[in-house]
């Protein structure tokens, strides 16, 4: 079928995840057919650079040998076979990995298969954990101001973006909402702020759940351990567990493997999904402390009545085998540790070009490049002016996703330094065609 006929039938049959479908059906969809390290290759033949890292997931790149080979061994072995009531050899190595890489203490792997149940599991487990502790009154959870932890009922209750979340709020359980920096300002002040409501609410809260450092979906929203180490040692004092949700800055996106490492704070709960799998296949985790894990030990009702039917799947295990030892074989923090200052670099000179970015947000590879118009003000949302760039940024070569008007820059780890210029090169051009010179 060509790109033509693939269009047509995607508008007349598909339903796009966070899309208005009023609009897609009237654009003409970019197919990708296929792939090759950095780049997307469209059914048309045409390539473009995986800006967004096929939404944050890119660790290694597409069609890796490693990761091929080790799906293809595993394919060769199982495709599927249940964790309820079995075991199979990649999700024991997988998560004997997990353990050796993880913050320290974090010795157990629940496997299930979107960032969304990592966190649903997450929010059950410390729940459930102080019920058994005999600590029946913490049902409540604090998050942050603009969190997102996905799309499942549980994890609308404990997001912050009312855009996507404020349709659900009959349905949702209640949250504390602790206000958090948007690029790194007053943040003495509003964790203060944070720690107080903490203590005043703190026999009831279950568990604290942040974003560590980098408020990805809220349009790459930033704060330093000045804010976040305060707040979690807080929410320690007063008996809440510590769950960071490491899907989108796991797997050596902010420099380090996770976010966490540069708080100095160990997490009860860790939870991952996107990249574990190097973005081959679905798959997450939630790791736990042998503490929580102990919670659950004994007969009858102490059991975690929870389980999807692909947890743990053979194949997304295999894949992440792979992607975790690939690491190690290819130095891949060090890459990012040297790829880093030149994105910071070319960053800067893109601003001094563009005068209708506002603020450049960047930690590690995750980068939000904010545009607004020269007085400072924000575009009419009608405009869509950011879709409309990431529109014209294809025509130069480049997928981009934006939120808003905040220009997403998620570079895998495996771009190399030419990545990075055609991608910021991508980017200016779009900025001259659809906001002038
Ligand atoms: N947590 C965070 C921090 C995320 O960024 C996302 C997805 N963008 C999720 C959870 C949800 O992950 P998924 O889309 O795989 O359910």
């Amino acid at each position: 079928m060509d790109q033509k006929a693939l269009s047509r039938l995607d508008r007349k049959h598909l339903w796009h995840p966070f899309t208005q479908q009023e609009s897609w059906v009237d654009s003409d969809p970019l197919v990708i057919a296929s792939a090759d390290g950095c780049e997307l290759i469209g059914a048309d033949g045409r390539r473009y650079l995986d800006g967004v890292g096929s939404l944050w997931v890119g660790v290694h790149g597409h069609r890796h040998p490693a990761v091929d080979a080790a799906v293809r061994d595993q394919l060769d072995q199982v495709a599927h076979t249940t964790l309820l009531g079995l075991s199979h050899p990649s999700a024991i190595r997988l998560a004997g990995l997990l353990a050796q890489v993880a913050p320290e203490g974090l010795e157990r792997t629940f496997y299930s298969d979107s960032g969304s149940t990592a966190v649903e599991i997450a929010l059950k487990m410390a729940f459930q954990w102080h019920q058994q502790q005999g600590d029946t009154r913490r049902f409540r959870f604090a998050s942050l101001s603009n969190a997102y932890h996905g799309d499942t009922v549980g994890a609308v209750s404990v997001g912050g973006i009312d855009l996507f979340h404020a349709v659900y709020k009959p349905l949702l359980f209640d949250r504390i909402a602790l206000r958090a920096p948007r690029f790194r300002e007053n943040e003495e002040a509003l964790a203060a702020e944070a720690v107080k409501r903490l203590e005043e609410v703190g026999d009831q809260v279950a568990a604290v759940i942040v974003e560590p450092l980098v408020q990805g979906a809220a349009g790459m929203l930033m704060h330093s351990p000045t804010y976040l180490r305060p707040v979690l040692e807080a929410a320690r004092r007063m008996g809440a567990l510590v769950i960071v949700d490491e899907v989108a800055t796991g797997l050596g996106r902010t420099g380090t493997m996770f976010a966490i490492e540069q708080v100095g704070i160990s997490p009860d709960l860790l939870c991952l999904g996107k990249g574990l799998s190097n973005g081959y296949l679905p798959l997450a985790a939630t790791l736990a402390t042998e503490e929580i894990y102990e919670g659950f030990l004994g007969a009858g009702d102490r059991t975690f009545f929870h389980g999807h039917t692909f947890t743990g799947n053979p194949l997304a295990c295999a894949a992440a085998v792979a992607c975790l030892e690939t690491f190690t074989t290819e130095g891949t923090l060090d890459h990012v540790a040297s790829l880093v200052p030149k994105l910071t670099a070319g960053l800067a000179d893109l601003r001094t070009r563009h005068p209708a970015i506002w603020q450049v947000r960047q930690h590690g590879l995750m980068t939000g490049v904010e545009l607004r118009a020269a007085d400072g003000t924000a575009f009419d949302p009608s405009a869509r002016i950011g879709h409309r760039v990431a529109m014209a940024a294809r025509t130069h070569g480049a997928v981009l996703r934006p939120l808003g008007d905040t220009m997403v820059l998620m570079p895998p780890p495996c771009f190399q330094e030419v990545h990075l210029a055609r991608l910021l090169d991508a980017l200016g051009l779009a900025l001259r065609d659809i906001l002038g010179p």
